[in-house]
């Protein structure tokens, strides 16, 4: 079949094999031309949240930076005859490939994270391949969670809280800046956002690793969160989203606690805005990110999702590095970002950007080009007019 990509507000319902496979190519070739990591520095990694964005660049510097076996676990979509699979399916299979080509170990797990069989299927898997994982890095973005213990489906909101927030956005697809008024959220919506993306399915993993003796010596766990800018706080630090991040600091301090035990340590790690499946889906944040994107362009300080991975691994993971920790103990990679020129002109241009000066003042072409890469659209060297099937990488 020919594989286009089919826009649905804000998912592109295909994905195309080579170009997934040819974006993680992309990925592994700048880790292993360019990343510091010392190889040794992990062992053995178990990635929750494997097959996209953050997760996927965690898992490439872990395997092919470190030389680490990995475990990875998503939720994604097979393939038919008819139809693509998600793109996080070609990523995992680009990714086991190369690493199989490599002499890495990497297995992937697909299916619910939150599931206890999902957790009771990795311990084996560990115990059978790996003894002991001294890496858990926690990159699950969804929007819904089923709670294993009481089977309750929680869906998360993306809302402010408080009071309508009416708001500047831009619709991706047709380029238009407007104003929204966004509905604050119920006690409910801000219970369920937690429930799903805080920090009790982090603590369930870590809590099952420990009591079946699984974490090695020291091992480290990081989960990741987003602060950003006063300007997107209203919808994401202030909001739903960011009260299921503060839970997920409060997991951070407790999860600590229990890694005395084995001398380990546990982190909340605060990354850069990039263009994911997830984050696409927030109000305001594509606007807020197309700005942020052209004015680090312009100073030099841009970074792509892997090389900010990249980052966070080279000078906060690994041993002997020094932690840059906030007043919380959280890590701070998303320094860049938050940079004073940046802010400050990222400020500056908020107030007078509109429909017609966008392309001058941000970069929404590549913040849309970095949206189909995630699908494989896009990459260089790919023939998107050649007839694939479905169910290859190759
Ligand atoms: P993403 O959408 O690219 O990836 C999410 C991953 O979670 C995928 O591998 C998906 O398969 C997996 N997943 C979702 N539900 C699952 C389930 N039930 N079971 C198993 N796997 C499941 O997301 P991302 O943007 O890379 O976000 C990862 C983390 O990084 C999140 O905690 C997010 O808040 C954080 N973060 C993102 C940004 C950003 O700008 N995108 C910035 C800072 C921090």
């Amino acid at each position: 079949m020919i594989v286009k990509p089919r826009i649905r507000g804000f998912i592109c319902t295909t994905a195309h094999p080579l170009g997934c496979a040819a974006h993680v190519d992309q990925q592994i070739d700048y880790v292993t031309e360019h990343s510091e990591a010392s190889s040794g520095a992990f062992q053995n990694v178990l990635v929750l949240g494997c097959s996209g964005g953050y997760g996927l660049a965690s898992r490439i510097v872990a395997g092919f930076g470190c030389g680490a076996a990995t475990l990875g676990v998503s939720f994604e979509k097979a393939p038919t005859q008819s139809k693509t699979a998600s793109a996080g399916w070609y990523n995992n299979k680009a990714f086991e490939a190369r690493a199989m080509q490599q002499g890495l170990y990497a297995k992937t797990l697909d299916g619910d994270a939150f599931s206890d069989a999902m957790r009771e299927q990795v311990l084996e898997t560990i115990k059978a391949d790996l003894g002991q994982i001294d890496l858990v890095v926690y990159s699950l973005a969804s929007p819904v969670r089923q709670h294993p213990k009481t089977e309750v489906l929680h869906r998360s909101s993306i809302k402010p809280l408080g009071e309508v927030l009416e708001i500047k956005t831009v619709h991706v697809e047709k380029g238009e800046v407007s104003n929204v008024a966004l509905e604050p959220a119920t006690e409910q919506e801000i219970a369920d956002t937690v429930t799903v993306m805080g920090g009790e399915d982090w603590q369930y993993w870590i809590d099952a690793l420990l009591a079946a003796d699984l974490l090695a010596p020291k091992a480290k766990t990081v989960a990741y969160t987003y602060i950003g800018s006063e300007l997107t706080w209203p919808i994401y630090w202030e909001g739903t989203l960011g009260k299921a991040k503060a839970d997920l600091d409060r997991a951070s301090g407790e999860i600590q606690q229990k890694l005395q035990s084995i001398g380990g340590d546990a982190r909340v790690a605060v990354l850069k805005a990039i263009v994911s499946q997830a984050s696409a889906a927030i109000p305001v944040v594509p606007l807020y990110a197309a700005l942020l994107f052209q004015v680090m362009k312009e100073q030099g300080s841009h970074e792509e999702c892997i090389e900010h991975i990249d980052r966070l691994f080279v000078s906060q993971l690994l041993t002997g590095t020094s932690m840059r920790l906030d007043d919380s103990g959280r890590i701070r990679v998303d320094d860049l970002e938050l940079a004073e020129p940046v802010q400050a002109e990222v400020k500056r241009r908020w107030p007078l950007v509109d429909t017609e000066n966008l392309p001058q003042l941000g970069d929404l072409a590549g913040f849309r080009a970095d949206f189909l890469k995630i699908f494989g659209f896009g990459i260089d060297g790919v023939d998107y007019d050649a007839d694939v099937d479905p169910q290859r990488i190759s």
